[in-house]
């Protein structure tokens, strides 16, 4: 009994206790909420939406996430109220670069900034662009001939100068890397094919004359471009009977390893030779070049242009060039005509009276019987039969002459086209334009062409390869002098 009375006297005091404690917290509590009440003060805050570090691609647009800001109590936090933030810094995407975007916020006299830090970047790669012809290839084994390319940055604009470009088993790599390292890549892969056939090149041309009784000589080359030489494979189809006038056609085909066919026909005209009569040709057809003044330097690089086209022509010729006489037995063999110009083109010697002009002509005469075997009855008066210089020297002397060569049996021959190469030009080009001109003048009024060219002028030489294409395209037929030929004289003046 005696112990439980102790016992409910221990309780009560414990209780008693408890009291004084809550008494005590607020007592305390509430003074020292009042004197933080009494101290908070407010004071600005920003604070960043995002991150703090943005990155923004090159040409991209920068949208700002923007900032907030509130006045928050510096000793009770949660007492806060919004306020307004300004943004400073302009971002232009359009440069790349590092730029800052500054958030202030003001309360009172009190600020308060945060910094955000913009990098525009450039991380696009170029663009590279390829061009091709539908129609290209690449011969096999040959290596690729670019067909173009264009390579364009957004940042760095057209960067197609810095391109690499490397050929590797059938493939074209090309490379490019922007200002700021953005590497582009692109591969082309190489049609190879062939579709060209061999080119077959007849010698003498695609219209040929052959005199009655003389030899008819087949002579082409066939170069394809990835075979080489195929001559050997060329089949020339037709026969030439040169002891029968008329027209026979050749035909000539190749094959090219890739199955390319060429196929070219050349037409022979076997004629009686002109000495005899060029009478059965159409007239407004024929050209006759003459050439005046030489031999000279140039003679021998004409002759191997008419070689090579078979074409005849003539040479009226001086002694003037000593050294090139010689060339007079060539012009003689090939089948040329050599005949008399003068043998020293001295206006004031050779019309100073008939005898000097008799002698001068017979003097060039000797010279060609001594290159060529033998003697000409053609000749072409120096300055032509219409000359006016004669009359410097001796009034009357070209009607003179003009009689006695009939009266000699020789012929002379003026022109009806003249090249311009006198005096007219210095122009390769330009004598061409000339020659054609006039012959096809010539052609449509129906007479055949006597062209005047100087075989001591280089430009003029140089224009009679194409002379002779433009005639064989043309349906044009080159023929020498001869006695039989038309004189195409001008009419005397003096
Ligand atoms: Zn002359």
């Amino acid at each position: 009994m005696g112990e439980k009375m102790a016992s409910n006297k221990r309780k009560r005091n414990t209780v008693k206790r408890k009291i004084n404690i809550g008494n005590l917290l607020l007592v305390t509590a509430v003074p020292l909420v009042l004197i933080l009440l009494l101290f908070n003060r407010l004071r600005p805050q920003v604070r960043l939406i995002g991150e703090e570090t943005m990155t923004v691609e090159f040409g991209d647009t920068f949208t700002d996430p923007g900032a907030t800001a509130k006045a928050r109590g510096t000793l009770i936090p949660f007492i806060s109220k919004k306020i307004d933030v300004r943004a400073d810094g302009n971002v232009d995407t359009m440069a790349l670069g590092e730029y800052a975007v500054t958030y202030t916020a003001e309360y009172k006299e009190h600020k308060a900034t945060a910094v955000r830090k913009v990098n525009v970047v450039d991380t696009t790669p170029p663009n590279i662009e390829l061009t091709a012809d539908p129609e290209g290839y690449t011969l096999p084994g040959h290596a690729y001939e670019e067909e173009g390319f264009t390579a364009v940055d957004l940042c760095d604009g057209d960067i197609t100068d810095k391109v690499v470009s490397e050929e590797k088993d059938g493939v074209v790599k090309y490379t490019v890397t922007d200002a700021s390292g953005n590497t582009a890549e692109t591969e082309r892969k190489i049609v190879y094919d062939d579709r060209k056939g061999p080119e077959i090149e007849l010698d003498g041309g695609s219209e040929m004359i052959v005199y009655n009784g003389s030899a008819f000589t087949d002579s082409y080359t066939a170069v394809d471009d990835l075979d080489g030489d195929v001559t050997s494979q060329v089949k020339a189809e037709g026969k030439v009977n040169t002891s029968e006038n008329g027209d026979y056609t050749i035909t000539y085909t190749v094959k090219d390893s890739y199955g390319n066919e060429t196929k070219e026909t050349r037409t022979v005209h076997v004629i009686t030779r002109p000495a005899d009569a060029d009478t059965d040709i159409d007239k407004s057809k024929i050209i006759y070049l003459t050439f005046d003044d030489g031999p000279g330097m140039y003679t021998d690089k004409l002759l191997d242009i008419l070689d090579k086209y078979n074409v005849k022509v003539t040479f009226f010729t001086t002694s003037g060039y000593s050294n090139y006489l010689s060339c007079m037995t060539r012009e003689a063999q090939a089948g040329h005509t050599v005949a008399v110009h003068s043998a020293s083109h001295n206006y004031e010697q050779i019309y100073a009276n008939e005898d000097a002009y008799w002698a001068d002509f017979n003097l060039q005469n000797d010279r060609i019987e001594e290159y060529t075997g033998s003697r000409t009855t053609l000749f072409r008066f120096p300055g032509g039969s219409s000359n006016t210089v004669s009359a410097n020297y001796n009034t009357g002397i070209m009607s003179r002459l003009v009689d006695q060569a009939a009266e000699k049996g020789y012929k002379y021959f003026d022109w009806n086209v003249s090249s311009g190469d006198a005096g007219g030009t210095t122009d390769t080009e330009q004598v061409f334009q000339n020659v054609i001109k006039g012959v096809t003048a010539n052609s449509e009024a129906g007479y055949s062409s006597i062209v005047l060219q100087h075989d001591i002028k280089e430009f003029s030489v140089n224009a009679v390869e194409k002379i002779i294409k433009w005639g064989d395209e043309n349906g044009y037929i080159f023929l020498p002098l001869s006695p039989s030929s038309p004189g195409a004289h001008h009419g005397v003046n003096n």
